[in-house]
């Protein structure tokens, strides 16, 4: 094709303007009443977002000069960063829809991974623009594919870290109570063994796992009970494979030697930890592990089951629950914010927080868990759960202040992840 002087001008032009488009883009000025920066708050300051990070935060009257900024006032509100959940099921919905059993076995992938869209959805509109997803329950490797989709701007949704199917000791999982002479797909991976243990571990890796999730014990006892499922040998193989790939593992832990094994053995967080001793908890602290109470969980279900919360007595295991946070929180374990969220409905994802304000964690320290010690936990601090210069602008306003009333979480305004507003 013949081109003129004159069309290469134009093209020059567009190229210029497409590059200073890239290089200069337009600054945003949020201006709340206050900012929580994932640590403490600052009454007055406003937070300056250039492209798809926060270049400043600080008092409103230092950094109002930005003569390119798009102010934004957010009046009566606190800026903080995006929520951070660190146990939710994308694949999963509310079990008093479907019980877990039948969304594994009697759900098409299509049906699981079309519901997971609305999810991803609903989680981002909520204010939660990081999740730790935690194991797909049968769906193979949708999250990874969820992921992707939302990390490309295909579908609208939360930044994600995925476990893939996640991987449980053989027999030990469900779906159960089929003919044994059948084999009935599992909700996560089996292994035993040494050998196979790293190379689930590794093939998991390899197919997009960015940490690997094990069950160190489950229902499996002789009475149904929770019981330890994995060897203290195979866990610390499970670990060691996974470590050399710069990646976390983390367990489904609800017995005290269950949890000690996964604890000893190098696991980064305990999920659930409802049996938890003074020993184990300590031994938590020691080791810096963090624990994912997963409180909103056994609330719901509880709830499914018959309990009229508000008007009948706690039962039996809601009251050992709080009592078992409680001592966590007191022996001074790291607390993730994590609720199990598809146990309940994405997007209700502050009920596990307002939770741990009901169970005695002052709400300030809610809000830290949710944002700056999940980051940590999850190694993105250099990336979310701050409000500082250089860190990706994942935001969200809140009416009211978080850190005196919880339930100010759910009321909110706005929500901005990688610089780009979707509320
Ligand atoms: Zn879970």
């Amino acid at each position: 094709m013949k081109t003129g002087f004159r069309t290469a001008a134009v093209a020059s032009l567009f190229i210029t303007s497409t590059l200073v488009a890239q290089t200069t883009p337009g600054a945003i000025l949020l201006v709340p009443d206050r900012v929580f920066d994932g640590e403490v708050m600052h009454a007055g300051w406003a937070v300056l977002v250039r492209g798809e990070r926060i270049e400043t935060a600080g008092p409103a009257a230092s950094i109002a000069a930005a003569a390119d900024a798009k102010r934004v006032t957010l009046s009566g509100t606190t800026l903080m960063p995006g929520l951070i959940e660190g146990h939710s099921h994308l694949l999963l919905h509310p079990y008093n829809e479907t019980s877990w059993n039948d969304q594994v076995a009697r759900e098409p992938l299509a049906y699981r991974v079309a519901r997971a869209v609305n999810h991803a959805r609903d989680t981002l509109m909520a204010g939660v623009t990081t999740v730790r997803d935690l194991g797909s329950e049968g769906a193979g490797y949708a999250d990874v594919g969820l992921k992707r989709a939302i990390d490309e701007g295909v579908i609208p949704g939360p930044r994600m870290l995925v476990a893939g199917p996640a991987m449980v000791a053989t027999g030990s999982y469900g779906p159960k109570g089929y003919a044994p002479e059948w084999t009935v797909p599992q909700g996560a991976e089996e292994a035993s063994g040494l050998d196979r243990v790293m190379e689930v571990a590794r093939n998991q890796i390899g197919r997009g796992a960015d940490f690997i999730k094990i069950y160190a014990d489950y229902r499996w006892g002789a009475s149904g009970d929770a019981r330890p499922t994995f060897t203290a040998d195979e866990i610390r193989r499970i670990v060691d494979v996974a470590r050399s790939s710069g990646r976390p593992v983390v367990a489904h832990a609800a017995t005290p030697e269950g949890m000690r094994r996964a604890i000893e053995a190098g696991v980064e967080t305990i999920e659930h930890g409802d049996g938890g001793t003074p020993e184990v908890w300590q031994l938590m602290v020691q080791r810096k592990v963090g624990f994912c109470p997963t409180l909103a969980a056994g609330d719901a279900t509880s709830q499914y089951a018959g309990w009229k919360k508000g008007s009948a007595p706690e039962p039996p295991r809601i009251a050992a629950k709080r009592a078992s946070f409680k001592a966590a929180l007191d022996a001074g374990v790291t607390i993730c914010f994590g609720g199990d969220v598809g146990v309940y409905a994405h997007g209700d994802n502050v009920r596990e927080l307002e939770l741990m304000v009901a169970y005695g964690m002052p709400p300030a320290d809610a809000v830290r868990s949710a944002t700056s010690i999940n980051a940590r936990l999850f190694h993105l601090d250099q990336r979310v759960g701050s409000v500082k210069g250089g860190l990706l602008a994942d935001l969200i306003a809140v009416e009211g202040d978080p850190t005196a009333d919880i339930a100010a979480l759910r009321k909110v305004k706005l929500v901005m992840k990688g610089g780009k507003i979707y509320r």
